[in-house]
């Protein structure tokens, strides 16, 4: 048995034969004839020479052994729908999508923005891509037309795939209008739309542009489309995250290193093994659901949930009750979530069978201990903290249960993963710090199997971003904060930059700020995070108006706030919408302009502002202490 300290450090020093056993897990086309390209620092070409596909490793390759077993089970609390695609019935749809991209002129290397709710056309949409080497760029559901024609911009999709609508707590949600201004508001708009008509919104075509999916489908029923077999190193798909800029950036993910990631760490990691069924509750618009819904599972032979629909409809038993009738053996969820359904009875996680289930996995944001103890307690099963980042595509850290049962920490989502050589450096001068002392939490080149390969269209991008920001040194910052404690486990303690996590989906201020701007009654803004008891952290937005009379009295106010939150809302969507928007004349800024953000966070958490000794007007301060209180 090896223990996990002999398996990382393995995995660290011994890096290219351990890669190498690793990657027998996928099925290659080509085997790869070097391991490791690392001659252009930090750019890691892995696997290089050998050719594969994400979607023969997906499906193909167990249609002999598990053709009709269960692969993607559908369950929809919004619409009612519940439907089970064997891997012979998944093969057949994803084939059929595949024959709709190509009819499309769709190929190698193409972009294909997916703006889907969850349903099973945008797995197959996926799958599809893959299948054909078209490279996706899903964008969550939840966003508005201007964050959508951002990512179409800069990724330059030659097709879209959408939908009428998504669906919220029983409410359809139409997807066309935003996705048509989208479209209008793009430099670069795509040749073809391609629409799945749920039947549950207006989704008027437009002529030359948009076709219905269902018809295409009609005509591509019996189509069979060959995998293209893609180099190691080609991309994927590409996956915005906001930073700190307002600009997104398009995390960019290879093919050959991505498969073999996931591959190895669905049984070291999440414990889920061949025929075994895993339910992840994240969507596929982030990367957890590109990872653990639509990928990692099926790559390792298992059934993925795909679940439509709150935690708490019909009930807030609803999950568990999935459990029961589908029995995964692993579940995927986020703290927040958690926290959602502590609000409910507890009974509920009693009332069913959840024999099957062995471990929950939570992860995309700080896991607190009441929250980590109370759905431990109430389900008797252990939690699995795991942390990582849209970046890397699968966790940093975790407890690899698969390797040895190590005991969980509360606090701690873990110690490193194959592959990972996790470090903590002074932000000051880059050097290494003790064990248990505060620092930047970096990960020393190259990044292993499966993490970004750069940002899609802007390697410079890449390096100044990510490896140029710990001084001295050229590592790959994860813009947390953290601790090491003496037994290797680490703690993080939130991010060093102004990205936000709200309900475990990453937020960056700056774009919130710029949408807000843009309001017409807007002189100047400041977004900053603020912790919250349910979701982790809040934006609140504190605004100087151009027309002070529109704000004159209470009502005026509060109707204004009204007004700003929908500028958010119908520009990068509800999910981005501030908490609060206070009104103030005049922001807290240094005497040289820069905004004294940490000040307007603390006081907003009720902390004291710190070191004001650079403020240009003191006042400032009064009247944002005048307006939280408001
Ligand atoms: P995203 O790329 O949107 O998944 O956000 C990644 C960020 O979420 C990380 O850089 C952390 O700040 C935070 N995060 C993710 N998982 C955890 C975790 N288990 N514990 C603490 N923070 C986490």
């Amino acid at each position: 048995m090896t223990t996990y300290k002999e398996f990382h450090a393995r995995s660290i020093a011994d890096r290219d034969a351990f890669w190498a056993e690793q990657a027998r897990l996928i099925d290659w086309h080509t085997p790869p004839t070097a391991t490791l390209d690392y001659s252009r620092p930090p750019f890691a070409k892995w696997f290089v020479g050998g050719t594969t596909n994400l979607c023969h490793n997906a499906i193909d390759r167990h249609l002999a052994t598990r053709g009709d077993q269960a692969a993607l089970i559908y369950i929809s609390t919004e619409t009612g729908e519940e439907k089970t695609y064997t891997f012979s019935q998944l093969y057949r749809e994803v084939n059929r999508f595949a024959g709709i991209l190509k009819g499309q002129g769709v190929g190698r290397g193409d972009r294909v923005l997916i703006y889907m709710p969850m349903i099973p056309e945008a797995t197959f949409a996926m799958l599809a891509c893959a299948r054909i080497g078209a490279i996706h760029s899903v964008v969550f559901g939840g966003f508005a037309s201007v964050s959508l024609a951002t990512r179409i911009d800069d990724a330059q999709p030659k097709l879209i795939v959408s939908a009428d609508a998504g669906s919220r707590a029983g409410k359809p949600v139409p997807y066309k209008h935003l996705l048509d201004e989208a479209i209008k508001l793009a430099q670069h708009p795509p040749q073809k739309v391609v629409m799945v008509n749920r039947g549950m919104a207006e989704m008027p075509l437009v002529a030359g542009r948009d076709l219905d999916y269902g018809r295409l489908r009609g005509e591509h029923m019996n189509d069979e489309v060959p995998c293209e077999w893609l180099e190691s190193s080609e991309p994927s798909y590409i996956l915005y995250t906001s930073g700190t800029t307002g600009k997104p950036k398009g995390v960019q993910r290879d093919t050959g290193g991505y498969a073999v990631a996931l591959a190895t760490s669905m049984p070291q990691i999440f414990c889920c093994h061949p025929g075994e069924t895993f339910f992840c509750t994240s969507d596929i618009g982030w990367v957890v659901g590109h990872s653990y819904i639509v990928y990692g599972p099926l790559l390792a032979g298992c059934a993925t949930i795909l679940y439509e629909g709150t935690p708490l409809r019909p009930d807030a038993g609803i999950w568990w009750s999935i459990v029961e009738k589908y029995k995964p053996t692993s579940m995927f969820s986020s703290p927040t979530a958690v926290r959602v359904l502590k609000k409910h009875d507890p009974a509920l996680l009693k009332k069913y069978d959840l024999s099957s289930l062995r471990l929950l996995f939570l992860a995309g944001e700080p896991l607190d201990e009441p929250t980590a103890r109370w759905i431990s307690d109430g389900l008797g099963k252990p939690i699995i903290d795991n942390y990582w980042q849209t970046e890397t595509g699968w966790p940093i850290l975790a407890i690899p249960r698969g390797i040895e049962a190590l005991e969980s920490r509360f606090g701690s989502p873990g110690v490193p993963s194959a592959g990972y050589d996790v470090r903590i450096f002074s932000e000051v001068d880059g050097s290494e710090v003790g064990n248990n002392q505060k620092g930047v939490v970096a990960i020393e080149g190259p990044l292993p199997p499966g993490c970004m390969t750069t940002v899609w269209g802007d390697d410079e991008r890449f390096v100044k971003t990510y490896w140029n920001s710990v001084p001295n040194r050229m590592v790959y910052s994860t813009f947390d904060w953290g601790i090491r404690d003496d037994d290797g486990y680490f703690f993080i303690l939130g991010r060093t930059d102004d990205v936000i996590n709200v309900a475990g989906h990453r937020l960056g201020t700056r774009e919130i700020e710029e949408s807000i701007s843009s309001h017409a009654n807007i002189a100047e803004v400041a977004v900053v995070g603020v912790a919250d008891q349910l979701k982790g952290q809040v934006a609140i937005a504190f605004a100087v108006v151009k027309d002070p009379a529109r704000i004159a009295t209470p009502e005026l106010r509060r109707a204004h706030e009204g007004d700003v939150m929908k500028t958010v809302d119908s520009q990068l969507g509800a999910v981005a919408r501030p908490a609060r928007v206070h009104f103030v004349t005049v922001l807290p800024k240094t005497r040289s302009g820069k905004l004294l953000r940490r000040s307007l966070q603390a006081l907003a958490e009720g902390r004291d502002p710190g070191d004001l000794t650079t403020i240009e007007d003191p006042t400032a301060l009064d009247q944002i202490r005048a307006a939280l209180s408001f």
